[in-house]
């Protein structure tokens, strides 16, 4: 079934000249049918430069509006419109007015986990690959940094500047579950093993970590390390995907039960649909879509990534 599903989604593609981008988080059966499997940054990069009409964005609402900020002359649709992250709910565009008018001159930067309405109200834009390097290239000494508090604490690590976050306890549920003490006992069990964790995880979590990076970068480290044994701390799928590129070494999931159910929402069946029936469209309007792309391509811009216009 999985088999002919796959076949037809390969016909589509070709004959609607589209491209799947799919999240690190997918189902295993989604990440196989991708062109191109990353996070946040990658699929952003990967949407400003694609030449294809049809964009199947197998992710959460705000990377598909992502998407279709970066490419509003084509068209961009979700497998399953509920794909909705809840920690890009937690800021809406008012906290952010609110807090501007607070703190006078500060610069906005936000997690890409924001809603498209969110994004137009900042600055520049940050991923968790990035956000240090973001905050510290502003000439601002003040940040507003949200939604997710844990990345706030992990950018003001590595910065001079004042951190800000908004709004005060924004959290990803998915990256709460981890805690220290389990943390301390896989360490235990496991010495020789380094430990990767994702910046949105609590700071105790963070500070047990050999390497606190985002998927991407936990996947590069994977491949280049000396050691032969990683204990992961983020989402499930991507210990699947490590597990399937780098079948010689042993990768420890955290907590097996670290599962993002909005991103599991898209299934292989939804995808073929999605291309076929060329629905569910993410569409932004313009005038909010305009102020977005600004503060998306000037974080492209600050971390050397040249956009296409
Ligand atoms: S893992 Fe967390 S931040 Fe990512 S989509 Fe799921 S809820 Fe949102």
């Amino acid at each position: 079934m999985n088999s002919d599903l796959k076949l037809r989604i390969a016909e589509l593609k070709e004959r609607k000249n589209a491209i799947i981008l799919a999240h690190n988080y997918q189902l295993s059966e989604v990440q196989l049918v991708a062109d191109i499997l990353g996070d946040s940054l990658e699929l952003a990069m990967a949407s400003a430069k694609t030449d294809a009409d049809l964009i199947v964005f197998a992710g959460v609402d705000f990377m598909a509006e992502t998407a279709a900020i970066l490419n509003p002359d084509k068209k961009v649709v979700i497998p399953d419109p509920g794909a909705r992250c809840p920690m890009a709910a937690q800021l809406p565009p008012d906290v952010i007015r609110e807090a501007r008018k607070k703190h006078e001159g500060a610069a906005v930067v936000l997690y890409v986990n924001t809603l498209a309405e969110a994004k137009a109200e900042s600055d520049v834009i940050c991923t968790s690959a990035n956000s240090p390097q973001i905050v510290n290239a502003l000439e601002e000494d003040t940040v507003l940094f949200g939604p997710d508090k844990n990345l706030a604490w992990f950018a003001q690590r590595r910065s001079d500047k004042k951190i800000i976050p908004i709004p005060e306890n924004g959290y990803c549920y998915v990256h709460k579950m981890f805690t220290a003490a389990d943390i301390a006992l896989l360490k235990e069990r496991y010495p020789d093993a380094e430990v990767l964790v994702h910046p949105e995880c609590d700071p105790e979590v963070q500070q047990l970590a050999t390497h606190v990076c985002s998927t991407s970068q936990m996947l590069l480290r994977t491949k280049a390390s000396p050691a032969k044994r990683f204990i992961i701390a983020t989402e499930i799928g991507l210990v699947e995907r490590m597990r399937r590129e780098n079948p010689s070494r042993e990768f420890i999931p955290a907590l097996n039960t670290a599962v993002c159910r909005e991103m599991k929402r898209h299934t292989l069946e939804k995808v073929y649909r999605a291309l076929k029936d060329e629905e569910h469209v993410v569409k932004v309007p313009e005038p909010i879509a305009e102020r977005a792309r600004a503060s998306i391509k000037r974080m492209l811009e600050l971390t050397g990534k040249a956009v296409q216009d």
